[in-house]
């Protein structure tokens, strides 16, 4: 199969090579003789090549690729039986978190079309997704209690530039969405390192002003929107490079915009709107507006994808409560691009954002220590899910609520107070 050559004219290989530079000594800061698991899009081929190259010359032990394809994925929804729905490959994961424990750090490529599942039966797509995420769990918990350094990088396929610049010949798509990336991740940068340097500190400035403040909530009001988001009990702001479990201090997303903590589990009152569309699994969701009691989402309706969203809220107990509230300015690059990228990753650094579902322990103070019970008193949510989604616009304002109830603007019109 040949998938390389045509979409690789569009993107400047110097600046995919700085993108893999950066991953290893950035967004994993890769440690002489560690191993390293990487998954990826077939057609991010180049890519891998130069992180692969990168991450032995920084003395990697042993270098593995999983790869995935749109192609295959859509025939399984074509041709398998109704059972294969409800399956997952229990063996790769378990062999991933037995790696993870090993020390072996993690780098996923993300790329894939967003939308590549809308044609697709929800209640099957649902299942899949379910089936993979409990499979999944053991890995992921690895991750999400950040026992070693990980990262996520973007490589901009062909499928996913043609939804992002519909308009475009499949080139010109490739060639717009690869130049965003490389912007938003700052390898068009004379020093793409030291701008990481830069920005890490200025992240790190501004969880410091947050953890200074220790707010006991904040209160989020804008168009459809009138929040109380309470903070979980002795939670932790973090923002840019984080040190893992394993003492390695990494960039796990790349781009990266945002300083977040973990809300309280039960103390969320209010309604809110989204003000940017979710794609999940292969479908958009638009306008989402719910409401919360008790921290719980007792009513959830969206424009559109309303069905998929409902099913999200279903996966467990915890997913239909916070598990993350992230605080991005509406000057972010990312924003100041107006592109709407329909990948997390990048839409959640233009806009401030809460996540259903599971929380990050690293987000309290000596959260390495925690149990999952302790986690779970201070206020802590648990899931098999963690969904972004984006309530911050140039219209929302934002006060932190001190315990006494003094309020302080930390927001206004979607910028820093
Ligand atoms: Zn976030
Ligand atoms: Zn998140």
């Amino acid at each position: 199969m040949n998938v390389v050559p045509q979409n690789a004219v569009s993107v400047d290989p110097v600046k995919l090579e700085k993108l893999g530079e950066v991953a290893v000594k950035v967004g994993l800061r890769l440690q002489k003789g560690q191993d390293l698991l990487i998954t990826a899009p077939m057609a991010a081929l180049p890519l891998v090549r130069f992180i692969t190259k990168h991450a032995y010359r920084a003395g990697a032990g042993l270098v593995t690729t999983f790869y995935s394809d749109e192609q295959s994925t859509l025939e399984r929804y074509r041709e398998a039986d109704e059972a294969s729905f409800d399956r997952a490959a229990d063996w790769l994961y378990q062999g991933m978190a037995k790696a993870f424990e090993g020390g072996t750090a993690r780098l996923a490529i993300a790329g894939d079309n967003p939308m590549l599942l809308s044609e697709q039966d929800p209640a099957r797509v649902a299942r899949a997704a379910r089936a993979n995420s409990a499979a999944y769990k053991p890995a992921l918990e690895k991750i999400s209690n950040f026992d070693i350094n990980w990262n996520i990088v973007s490589f901009p396929n062909p499928s996913w530039a043609k939804l992002v610049f519909p308009n475009d010949p499949e080139a010109i798509a490739v060639a717009k969405l690869s130049k965003a990336i490389f912007a938003a991740s700052r390898v068009d940068q004379d020093d793409p390192i030291a701008a990481w340097t830069d920005h890490n500190a200025n992240l790190a400035r501004r969880a410091g002003w947050l953890n200074d403040q220790r707010f006991a909530a904040l209160h989020f009001t804008g168009p459809g929107t009138d929040l109380r988001v309470g903070l979980a009990d002795d939670h932790e702001w973090h923002g840019g490079a984080s040190t893992a479990k394993n003492g390695i201090t990494c960039n796990p997303n790349i781009p990266t915009e945002e300083v977040f903590t973990t809300p309280h589990a039960l103390r969320v009152e209010g309604h809110v709107s989204s003000t940017k569309p979710l794609s999940h699994q292969g479908t958009l969701i638009d306008d989402i507006r719910v409401r919360f009691e008790g921290g719980r989402i007792v009513e959830a309706t969206a424009s559109r994808g309303a069905e998929v969203l409902a099913k999200l809220l279903d996966t467990d107990e915890g997913a239909r409560r916070l598990g993350e509230v992230a605080m991005v300015p509406h000057s972010s690059p990312i924003s100041a691009s107006g592109i709407l990228f329909y990948n997390t990753l990048f839409d959640e650094n233009a806009s401030c954002h809460i996540a259903l579902g599971q929380c990050y322990s690293k987000c309290f103070l000596d959260g390495a220590n925690l149990s999952q019970d302790q986690i779970k008193a201070q206020g802590g949510n648990s899931s098999l899910i963690h969904v972004d989604w984006m309530i911050g616009s140039d219209k929302v304002d934002i006060d932190g609520v001190k315990e006494d109830g003094a309020r302080v603007p930390v927001m206004r019109a979607g910028e820093w107070a």
